[in-house]
């Protein structure tokens, strides 16, 4: 019989697998090393007391992509919230933010907009730009990762999150807060699996003392939405839901259309140019 484990690391060619009981494994993978990610749940075979294979992945509830030059990657599975990192400094570029609550929403999973360095007099002005995200209906909490963490433990509580932020707003700083002991790298195994090459980690899973659980992936700003057809697009921003099915054509590309009922609503002022800007923008980079 199969052991059932599940991908806490991944290291290039290698990763870390835990079973429930808690033991922890190299195991690479029989397939392509591309087709899994962390958060997944695997069956695997173990090879002796420390090496494992990877045989299949199961079913996942959902599956989040980092974008890449020319192809997307898994970055991460199973996860059931998006944190993203803002700071008002350095300036955080809000079409990111957007970008973020779209894959949120493609991955029917939650986003949790948190503005970091609330201790910082331009936090305010910040917020102001913030708040029609908010209004959509994202949580956002404003908090500082050097002073009090302590806010973010109840939205953490019960969900496997991911976090992701431009550099310099502070994700580092959080989570090293949020997992004190994260900052001594104690994992015998994952300095073992880096020692000596030239193999960065790309996303580790953390469990948090109150239940929850973080994936933290260095350099993460974005994910990818290639994989998406065109026209799956529109509800991804779920202000504009009411007016799909409304324009004159079924195929508009709500650009340049006559009769078109998202123009319509932003004329009205009841949708932000920057969301209907994005959505143009994703079409395109969907191909259509
Ligand atoms: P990362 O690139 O997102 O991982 O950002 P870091 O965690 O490295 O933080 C970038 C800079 O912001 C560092 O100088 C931190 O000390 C600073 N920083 C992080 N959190 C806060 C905060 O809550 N308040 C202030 N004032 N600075 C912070
Ligand atoms: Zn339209």
């Amino acid at each position: 019989m199969a052991d059932i484990a599940r991908i806490i690391e991944t290291h290039g060619k290698s990763f870390i697998v835990e079973l429930d009981e808690g033991r922890r494994y190299i195991a690479t993978a029989r397939k392509k090393k591309t087709d899994y990610a962390v958060g997944d749940r695997v069956e695997v075979g173990l090879i002796n007391e420390e090496q494992a294979v990877i045989e299949k992945v199961l079913p996942r509830s959902s599956l989040l992509y980092r974008s890449d030059e020319w192809r997307e990657k898994l970055i991460a599975a199973n996860v059931t919230q998006i944190v993203v990192v803002l700071a008002a400094v350095p300036s955080f570029y809000e079409e990111l933010l957007s970008r973020c609550l779209v894959a949120a929403e493609d991955a029917d999973i939650r986003a949790l907009i948190l503005l970091n360095k609330a201790d910082l007099p331009e936090t305010a002005a910040a917020h102001e730009v913030l708040a029609p995200y908010h209004r959509l209906g994202y949580p956002l909490l404003e908090l500082s990762a050097k002073q009090d963490v302590a806010p973010l433990w109840p939205y953490l509580a019960g969900q496997l999150s991911v976090f992701v932020g431009q550099s310099g707003m502070g994700k580092s700083t959080l989570v090293n807060a949020l997992l004190p002991e994260a900052k001594v790298r104690t994992n015998e195994i994952s300095l073992a699996l880096d020692s000596g090459k030239h193999t960065t980690t790309h996303a580790t899973l953390y469990r948090l003392p109150n239940g929850g659980e973080l994936i933290d992936s260095p350099g993460l700003q974005e994910f990818g939405m290639r994989h998406l057809p065109a026209d799956r697009l529109a509800p991804l921003f779920p202000e504009f839901r009411p007016y799909i099915g409304q324009c004159r054509f079924h195929n508009c590309r709500h650009d340049r259309e006559p009769n078109c009922a998202l123009i319509a609503a932003l004329a009205r002022g009841e949708i932000l140019p920057q969301r209907l800007n994005l959505l143009r923008k994703l079409r395109q980079e969907c191909g259509v």
